[in-house]
């Protein structure tokens, strides 16, 4: 492991990115061709991600060969552990109650919208992971031991501590609505017992990001088009912020969808 902390930065910005840890994944079991990452990732933004993983000394790049450096294969077993052990067995998982509703805020990117905060008790804690593939539109972040579910508009991100946070509901009303539907969903799986079988995630992808953008090809980001910018927002190597437009109020949910997919890059 790095001691020091310039290489230990290295990593972290490395394994920060999902693409990159997919990667990583995929060569756990055997090395791969370039061609056969490509193929997983995409070509455009292939070499990039190649050379922050070398960088940070996670793979060796032999010609057109990809592996897992011996501290890459150690990197990848710690973190296995670490997750398995973050993980309680299912069938001992507790039903749900939501606990009263704490804070009803206007929501940033759109005010005639509310963000609603909540508890769910008791914390799902490790449990919280397994329940993503009840949900058709939902992704976990093990970054943030939080589980993001979507359902048309409304955002709901519920926390292993048993934190909830509902954004883009019209009213108190429909985020209690939500809340009752989430947590029936979730007590009916703790009922059987059995974690959900699991699902293909759903994975951030380029045209996603693309589709929420306005667009309009403006230039103000500092890039030739939206296509371009959605392409240095996949890399890290530009923030939602750049895209001015996104904060007038027409483009309000477009906004509030693409700061929850950046935040699972
Ligand atoms: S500022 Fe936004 S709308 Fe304009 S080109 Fe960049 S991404 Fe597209």
């Amino acid at each position: 492991m790095p001691e020091n902390p310039n290489e230990t930065k290295l990593v972290n910005f490395a394994m920060a990115n999902g693409t990159r840890r997919k990667i990583i994944n995929f060569l756990a079991d055997s090395h791969k061709s370039t061609r056969e990452i490509g193929e997983i990732i995409g070509e455009a933004t292939l070499d990039f991600h190649l050379r922050i993983l070398q960088q940070a000394g996670l793979i060796e790049l032999d010609k057109e060969v990809v592996k897992l450096s011996e501290y890459g294969k150690n990197f990848l077993k710690s973190k296995t552990e670490k997750i398995e052990e973050k993980i309680v067995d299912f069938s001992q998982a507790k039903p749900i109650e939501i606990a009263s509703i704490r804070q009803v805020l206007p929501c940033i990117a759109d005010s005639s919208r509310l963000r609603v905060s909540a508890n769910m008790t008791p914390p799902l804690g490790g449990v919280l992971k397994l329940l993503e593939p009840l949900f058709p539109r939902s992704n976990y972040s093990d970054r943030k031991d939080s589980l993001i579910i979507q359902k048309g508009e409304i955002i709901t991100t519920i926390y292993g501590s048993g934190k909830v946070s509902i954004r883009m509901v019209k009213n108190e009303a429909e985020a209690k609505e939500e809340l009752e539907r989430l947590k029936n969903i979730i007590n009916e799986a703790i009922a059987k017992g059995e974690a959900p079988a699991l699902r293909e995630k759903v994975k951030v992808d380029l045209m996603e990001i693309y589709k929420h953008l306005p667009q309009t090809n403006c230039g103000k980001c500092g890039e030739q088009g939206c296509y371009s910018f959605a392409i240095k927002l996949m890399a890290r190597q530009t923030a939602l912020e750049m895209c001015t437009p996104l904060k007038e109020p027409e483009y309000a949910s477009n906004q509030e969808n693409l700061q929850v997919l950046v935040d699972y890059i």
